[in-house]
């Protein structure tokens, strides 16, 4: 019944099947499945318009897209990233022998913090990664500011923030370049995908040589380069659900004010703040259970798990309380106060396409129930 149905967060947004079933006859029809095929240069093409970047490199998902955007940049030793995130930044650092160093976050941002930054930089730090965390950007002047005084490269990884715009500008046009994920869950899918975007030519050039094995030319490799490329049935997907971008931006939007109506009148609960002058898909409805809030995070979520609303506490506990980096960087943590709390107080709640009002009419109900 609907009233049992259960509500994931995550849930993919998914375009026309029609659209869809059409590309893909076309392409079974071309015999072209993958290698940079008429599909992935147009989606490649629509991105780059999208984002107003010059450059825009599919990839089979995000994290080789993290490894390979982090080998073309030539880091190595250590990288400063935030540890309130998903794994996979921090993974991609340390598949490639590179130490990811966790550094703290700003409270209300839930970003890394630039006031922090310099505390962890050493001879060895090549780079600084930020990651724009739950759809909103990362102080990125401050970020650049440090970065250009140090002599150090900026990147980040953009996964949570495709369609935001930090000063009229989309995400994907900073740093050396950007990050995204395209993955089921994200708010913009290709099944499995990502790309990194950039506006610096000879980067870009580099980065699609690593892509394909580092092949220059039919039978010529230039050198090292591993296999991150995306097939056309993953680009037939985005081209479709590229259609539908503006629609599940309204979706997220109108979502996200119901919760925002529901929870304003919640005491202890508090949902994060998007800039509303800003483009922000919306994707990640985050709720902080305060002190004041009667019970805990955790009692809070299994109300929820037994209501059918799968809600996450993502990324608790957080990259540096996970393995290998507890037992590598065991104290850690004693940098990263703001993070230890946040990653104690954060719950997500379901939104996206599936998502309609009554459901989360469903969702306050069950988040007021102390009270009723
Ligand atoms: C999803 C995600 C990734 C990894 O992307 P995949 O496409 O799943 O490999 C990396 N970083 C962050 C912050 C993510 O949320």
């Amino acid at each position: 019944m609907e009233e049992n149905s259960i509500l994931h967060v995550g849930a993919p947004n998914i375009g026309s099947r029609e659209k869809f079933f059409e590309r893909a006859n076309q392409m079974f029809d071309r015999r072209w499945l993958t290698n940079r095929g008429e599909l992935v240069q147009e989606l490649e093409q629509k991105l780059a318009d999208y984002l107003g970047v010059k450059h825009c490199i599919s990839m089979c998902n995000g994290t080789v897209a993290l490894e390979i955007a982090i080998r073309a940049l030539g880091l190595s030793g250590e990288v400063i990233i935030p540890s309130l995130t998903f794994i996979a930044t921090a993974h991609s650092l340390q598949w490639q022998e590179i130490t990811p160093v966790f550094c703290d976050i700003d409270r209300n941002t839930y970003c890394i913090d630039p006031r922090e930054i310099e505390k962890h930089i050493t001879p060895k730090t090549s780079a600084i990664m930020g990651v724009h965390l739950y759809s909103r950007p990362c102080d990125i002047e401050a970020l650049q500011t440090i970065a250009d005084k140090h002599g150090i490269k900026l990147l980040f990884d953009a996964a949570h923030a495709f369609g935001c715009s930090h000063k009229g500008t989309m995400i994907g046009n900073f740093g050396e370049c950007e990050v995204l994920s395209f993955h089921a869950t994200k708010f913009f899918n290709t099944f499995e995908g990502g790309a990194i975007t950039t506006n610096n030519d000879e980067l870009a050039e580099k980065i699609r040589l690593m892509q394909n094995f580092g092949f220059k030319g039919m039978d010529d490799v230039g050198y090292i380069g591993t296999n991150g490329k995306m097939s056309e049935i993953c680009a037939a997907m985005g081209l479709v659900n590229l259609e539908e971008l503006a629609s599940v931006l309204e979706t997220n939007k109108r979502n996200y004010h119901a919760y925002k109506t529901g929870l304003d009148t919640t005491p202890g609960l508090t949902l994060i703040e998007f800039n509303e002058n800003e483009k922000c898909n919306r994707q990640y409805v985050v709720v902080e259970v305060g002190a004041d809030y009667p019970m805990t995070r955790d009692e809070l979520m299994e109300q929820l798990h037994a209501h059918n609303i799968r809600a996450r506490r993502y990324f608790w506990p957080g990259c540096h309380r996970m393995e290998p980096y507890r037992s590598l960087q065991p104290n850690a943590g004693m940098m990263l106060p703001i993070t230890e709390e946040i990653a104690e107080r954060i719950l997500v709640l379901p939104t996206g396409t599936v998502v309609d009002a009554k459901m989360i009419e469903r969702v306050l109900n069950t988040c007021k129930g102390k009270y009723s």
